[in-house]
């Protein structure tokens, strides 16, 4: 692992037990994707310069001291990865927590954070043929009025994992959350869109979503696929007239939603805009397309 400033073993990453409990409420992260290119030659590290700028907009909105530049971090992932050998794809966890030991729950403005950067092996979801099943959750997304979903704070999932645990618990996959307007958001932890009539409508930045960097990818993508792109409103009916349903995200890739709510999405199984949208997406970040090469971070392995 990378941890403020150097690479140490993974065990010997340890904390205080004191330092965790009132600093986690203040502590925000990426999720980041290396891929191993199709050409089996070099790991694409997909966005990482964006994700890096994120963190420093997180940091800023919850007032954290953040000691490195984006090219600081840059840096300190490249280092980790190399460090760990990776061949293959690797999931970047950079987070960033104020540092020392905090009994204040209310943990000062301008705290210095530490940074550490943690990976792990992943397994691509891409190029699978199932679909998952999402519902409408009973819990309210989190608003930009009390704990803004534009910042990725660890603390910002207790919503999510409620609406998981329902979801899961009346037999779906996925739960899709509404905002205080009753408009569609999002997941737990991935943007939607939905298809309906060739148009791909998803639900504006100021919805109450993350700024997520697979669905500015996946706009970009489906633009460029000459297929008609809308970001505005979404309301819950939209959802059950969908032709297709799709969550996006760096963890969930593109997802097809198969079901809402019991009701079957078009004809039941992931459909041809979200068909051609994901193998899009595979070929980008497998290196494949040759196309943004300024969206790639290449390491030789
Ligand atoms: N929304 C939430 C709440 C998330 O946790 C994520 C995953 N980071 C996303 C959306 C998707 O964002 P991205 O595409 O940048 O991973």
């Amino acid at each position: 692992m990378w941890r403020s400033g150097e690479l140490l073993p993974w065990e010997e990453a340890r904390i205080h037990v004191n330092a965790v409990g009132h600093a986690s409420a203040a502590a925000v992260f990426e999720g980041i994707k290396a891929y191993r290119a199709a050409d089996g030659e070099r790991l694409l590290l997909f966005r990482l310069r964006e994700h890096l700028e994120r963190l420093r907009t997180s940091a800023r909105i919850c007032r954290l001291d953040l000691p490195y530049s984006t090219d600081e971090m840059v840096d300190a992932v490249v280092r980790t990865i190399r460090a760990n050998g990776y061949r293959d794809d690797a999931y970047i966890r950079p987070w960033a927590f104020p540092e020392g030991i905090i009994r204040e729950q209310m943990v000062p403005a301008g705290a210095r954070c530490e940074l550490v950067v943690d990976t792990w092996p992943f397994d691509s979801g891409l190029k699978r043929t199932q679909g998952c099943r999402a519902a409408v959750s009973s819990w309210l997304r989190i608003s930009d009025a009390s704990t803004p979903p534009r910042v990725k704070a660890f603390s910002n999932y207790h919503n999510g994992r409620l609406a998981l645990m329902e979801a899961r618990e009346n037999g779906h996959d996925w739960p899709i959350l509404l905002n205080e307007r009753h408009k569609v958001t999002e997941g737990a932890a991935a943007c939607l869109a939905l298809v309906r009539d060739g148009v791909v409508i998803t639900p504006s930045l100021t919805s109450g979503v993350l700024d997520s960097i697979t669905r500015s990818t996946a706009l970009t993508l489906l633009r460029e696929l000459g297929v008609p792109v809308e970001e505005r409103e979404v309301d819950r009916t939209e959802l059950y007239l969908a032709d297709e349903l799709f969550f996006m995200g760096t963890a969930w890739e593109i997802l097809p939603v198969t079901s809402i709510d019991g009701l079957p999405v078009g004809t039941g199984v992931p459909g041809p805009v979200t068909g051609r949208l994901e193998a899009a997406y595979t070929r980008l970040v497998r290196g494949e397309s040759g196309e943004h090469r300024d969206w790639f971070t290449e390491l030789h392995i």
